[in-house]
């Protein structure tokens, strides 16, 4: 139903945490992977343990190297049907003391990767007449947070260009969805308290809880969605518990 079998997919930040999880989802619908990551030893690693996937050396908001992986993609295994924009990091402070350092390097690599991503695959999958791209949001593309500054706007950003993208390339059979998880237990939230957080589930995410989403965003099963939004987070965004 999904028709991956036999695609080839680019997932971003793949090397661990929650693009691990899209890897290893992706791989055993039978999706030629290709991990694309500034983490080269974890990268490789998960590579050597999936067959048929690969390893790309990528800093998302390095315009050549996108370049470089698309064509090292394209003569592994002829084609670019997924991409997954997932590559992310997170910087905090109040505004006062949020600098433009702070302010620049977020901006860097969540929304200017996605967008150098998206421009970067898009000929390939005009020219294969489809194409499914994932951009990896959040619920701070939806609501504000205090303190990150940097990392709401960019996840709004990314939110926005998901759906000029979804409107030009839709004639052209490329599909362009957001997906938006919560707190999910990984590296980059490890200082969070779960405990300070209301979820109507009941628990934190963990990677895992992400992949269905994405398979079924990148897949044939969501062949009449673009411009989406798939919000993961157990209820967080939708309202408050009573306790
Ligand atoms: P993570 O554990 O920190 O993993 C992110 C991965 O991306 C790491 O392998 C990281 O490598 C890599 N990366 C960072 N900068 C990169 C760059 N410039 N180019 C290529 N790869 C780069 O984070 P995560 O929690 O799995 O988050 C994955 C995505 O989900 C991010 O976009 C994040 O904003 C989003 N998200 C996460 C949560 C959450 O609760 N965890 C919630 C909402 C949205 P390094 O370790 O070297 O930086």
């Amino acid at each position: 139903m999904n028709g991956l079998a036999g695609r080839t997919a680019i997932v971003t930040g793949g090397a661990r945490g929650i693009g691990e999880a899209y890897v290893r989802a992706l791989h055993a619908e039978g999706v030629r992977v290709v991990i694309a990551d500034v983490l080269a030893d974890q990268g490789k690693a998960l590579a050597g343990e999936l067959d048929g996937a690969r390893f790309a050396a990528l800093d998302v908001a390095d315009e050549a190297a996108w370049d470089a992986v698309v064509a090292e993609t394209m003569d592994a295994f002829g084609a670019v049907d997924v991409l997954v924009n997932n590559a992310g990091i997170a910087n905090a402070a109040p505004i006062e003391h949020f600098t433009l350092e702070k302010w620049n390097a977020v901006l860097a690599v969540n929304l200017t990767g996605t967008f150098l991503g998206c421009r970067a695959v898009v000929p390939a999958m005009k020219a294969a007449g489809r194409g499914s791209i994932v951009n990896v949001s959040s619920v701070e593309g939806l609501r504000g947070s205090e303190r990150l500054h940097g990392y709401t706007a960019a996840k709004f950003g990314v939110r926005g260009l998901t759906k000029s993208l979804a409107v030009e390339l839709g004639p052209a059979g490329i599909r362009v969805n957001s997906i938006h998880p919560g707190f999910i237990r990984t590296d980059m939230t490890v200082r969070i308290d779960p405990d300070r957080l209301q979820i109507p589930l009941g628990r934190p995410g963990a990677p895992g809880d992400l992949a269905g989403a994405v398979v079924f965003l990148a897949g044939d099963a969501s062949a009449y969605l673009t411009g989406a939004e798939i919000v993961v987070d157990g209820g967080m965004t939708t309202g408050i518990p009573h306790s």
